[in-house]
């Protein structure tokens, strides 16, 4: 649960109810920060200098966001293109957004940043928030760098073993020892140094012993520096090392979940043009890969992302789970995204692209009705699912309903194609249609790709390759292992004009509000089946579900005109396949001892296929859940820190199927 931050003031300075501390010195916040973290990590020096694409900075305790402001300012002045910072960051008490704007208007010179930073600042949601945030347009100049905010809501301790993040830099904020020892602990230290390498930088304000005792015992080289203002010292230091090396990562965490750094040129295939494949380009694009985004039929988004209408929600379990993890990262980010490349709704005229109308979940019987009670109770989300009642429901969406509901105020449609037609728009992608691939293989440091474009044969080469193809996957002699099942389902669609439905409706099915003079509703399924024909059956099961779900609806229309029958790729599990995969037979050779002995300790890294990612398996829900796991697969790609906790990517990895099958 997130607790907001209780903030009083004293002046324009804000002071923790909770800590009974300020989050930056009364006299000058701005110097300070400058002084303590920007200079005393010498980022001024380092980047002058920067030989590589990226750097990491995390922070403890992201507060008001002014050292990141702070960092960000400096960025902007000495990055180009191409390069990117990662600040990553944690916060347990995160501050409404109304007390963040007044905390940052403070600082006048910060203020196009500061305005981005709360125009992007994610609703109080535990878990990971990854932001690309964009350069405030008076702050471009020809060659500027991007910027990605991290944001983890919970506890320091959960975020540290959590993360990912190889650290260049580290901001050690929070609270004075005194005020908050939670935080101070060995195991802060300790997960410092298991994210830190020989060139890492720490700075911070206190100068307190038990932090220079904790940063010597774990492995760095601490100094006293002089304090800013009247504080005496300040405490510096470099990751050393001097108590010998940190467990490789293998030994602390199944072989198989340590996806290995890639080196290559930044080159890259990807297999499949729908929301999968193209939010997979999208990702790698900005990040300055040449992608070669393949697909067989004539066009983009043309198989299970093909649809008039999508919805963008999430179906959660009652109990917070890693999968809620998940599926919430996954639609917070999928609006983002939205927001990002189709830009705010135009609901001018009714031929927009998308809306965040937001979705109704109701709850059509007793058994829903109490699994919604429950989940209310296990959540604190009010900011973004409500429960409302059958009269609440009935105003929101404009329309009668019997049923009260989960209330997702944020929830969205969209038009799939045209989401992806935004998402490929980058001079970085080309597109290849009508490609069919038949093999792939490894050989001379390159993917090849054999394949057919109009019956043609040929090979294309890459030296990164990402499979988005769904369940065509698995025919590729290397992904043969993947227990992927092809699903078809088909959507109805009816000619209106006049619905006054304002909001997307869900329970068992579905409905729409008008898109193009029609409304759509479905689906149904049909389990291992990959026929598209349309069905007389299936259309008239999805006039009863409308009927039956949405009667108020359901009397509007007259005739329902067909629709469209398109293939989906569920998994065992119905949790997506993402990230980089194993090869299967040096893993069933090198692991073969956990067949008899569950708690056999492996003490050798598993073998990868080289620079192969998958990101397929979405079901139904990949709109929500297909962005935020491109991400996903770019940041193991690039070796950045990942946009979401590694307990979450184990339950995407690939190789839980191999695991599955010793
Ligand atoms: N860096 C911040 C800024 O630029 O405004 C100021 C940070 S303030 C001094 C310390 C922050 O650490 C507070 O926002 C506090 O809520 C957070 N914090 C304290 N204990 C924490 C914990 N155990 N886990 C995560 N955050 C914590």
């Amino acid at each position: 649960m997130i607790k907001p931050a209780q903030i009083t003031w004293s002046d324009d300075t804000p002071i923790s109810t909770e800590f009974d501390d300020v989050y930056f010195s009364k006299a000058s916040g701005l110097d300070e920060t400058r002084y303590v973290f920007i200079k005393q990590n010498h980022l001024p020096e380092r980047w002058a200098n920067h030989p590589v694409s990226q750097f990491t900075i995390a922070e403890t305790g992201f507060g008001t966001g002014l050292n990141f402001l702070c960092a960000w300012q400096q960025w902007l002045k000495q990055s180009s293109e191409g390069q990117t910072l990662h600040f990553t960051s944690v916060e347990k008490f995160p501050l409404q957004k109304a007390d963040l704007v007044t905390a940052l208007n403070k600082w006048p010179e910060l203020s196009p940043l500061a305005n981005t930073l709360c125009d992007f600042y994610p609703e109080l949601v535990p878990g990971w928030h990854s932001i690309h945030l964009p350069t405030p347009t008076e702050l471009q100049h020809s060659s500027t760098g991007e910027v990605v905010l991290h944001l983890y809501f919970g506890d320091i301790h959960d975020w540290l073993s959590e993360t990912t993040a190889r650290v260049d830099a580290w901001f050690l904020d929070g609270f004075a020892p005194a005020k908050n020892p939670e935080m101070w602990q060995p195991k802060l230290f300790s997960q410092m140094a298991r994210l830190s390498y020989a060139n890492t930088t720490v700075a911070t304000f206190t100068a307190a012993g038990l932090v220079k005792r904790g940063l010597k015992g774990a492995g760095f080289k601490v100094e006293k520096a002089k304090g800013f203002g009247k504080k005496r010292d300040m405490l510096v230091a470099n990751y050393q090392a001097t108590i010998g090396p940190v467990l490789p990562n293998y030994l602390t965490q199944p072989p198989w979940f340590c996806v290995p750094q890639n080196q290559t040129p930044k080159n890259v295939i990807i297999v499949g043009a729908g929301i999968a494949g193209c939010s997979t380009a999208y990702s790698l694009a900005k990040r300055g890969y040449k992608v070669t985004l393949i697909e067989k039929q004539e066009g983009i988004a043309m198989g299970g992302s093909g649809n008039a209408q999508g919805v963008i929600y999430a179906k959660l379990p009652v109990k917070f789970t890693t999968q809620s993890d998940f599926y919430l990262s996954g639609y917070l980010y999928s609006l983002r995204v939205l927001k990002q490349t189709l830009g705010e709704p135009q609901r001018i005229n009714r031929q927009q692209q998308w809306d965040d109308c937001g979705v109704l979940q109701l709850a059509l019987n007793e058994k829903e009705q109490q699994r919604q009670i429950k989940f209310e109770n296990n959540h604190d989300l009010q900011s973004i699912i409500a429960r409302v009642s059958a009269e609440q429901a009935s105003k929101i969406a404009g329309i009668h309903l019997k049923h009260e509901g989960l209330w997702f105020k944020n929830g969205a449609w969209v038009y799939p194609k045209a989401w992806c037609d935004a998402l490929i728009k980058h001079e970085n992608i080309s597109l290849i249609t009508k490609c069919t691939v038949e093999d792939i293989q490894y050989g001379n440091g390159q993917w090849q790709i054999h394949c057919s474009v109009d019956r043609e044969k040929t090979t294309i080469k890459g030296n990164n390759l990402v499979i988005c193809n769904a369940y065509e996957a698995k025919k590729l002699n290397a992904l043969s292992f993947l227990p992927t099942k092809a699903m078809a389902g088909q959507v109805s669609q009816a000619k209106q004009n006049s619905l006054t439905l304002n909001t997307v409706l869900c329970g068992d099915s579905y409905v729409t509000p008008i898109h193009d003079g029609r409304i759509n509703f479905g689906a149904s399924y049909r389990v291992n089946s990959t026929a598209t024909e349309i069905r007389a059956e299936d259309t008239d099961h999805n006039l009863k579900s409308l009927m039956d779900n949405f009667p108020a609806v359901a009397e509007q229309i007259d005739v329902a005109l067909g629709g469209r029958a398109s293939v989906r790729c569920s998994t065992p599990d119905y949790t997506p396949i993402v990230g980089a995969v194993c090869e299967p037979e040096s893993f069933f050779r090198d692991f073969e001892p956990l067949r008899k002995n569950k708690k056999w300790r492996f003490r050798q890294p598993a073998t990868f296929y080289p620079n192969l990612y998958l990101n397929l398996g979405h079901g139904s829900r990949g709109l929500s859940t297909a962005p935020l796991c491109a991400e996903l697969v770019a940041a193991q790609m690039n070796s950045e820190p990942w946009p979401l906790q590694t307990s979450t990517a184990e339950i995407l990895s690939p190789n839980r199927f191999l695991v599955n099958l010793l």
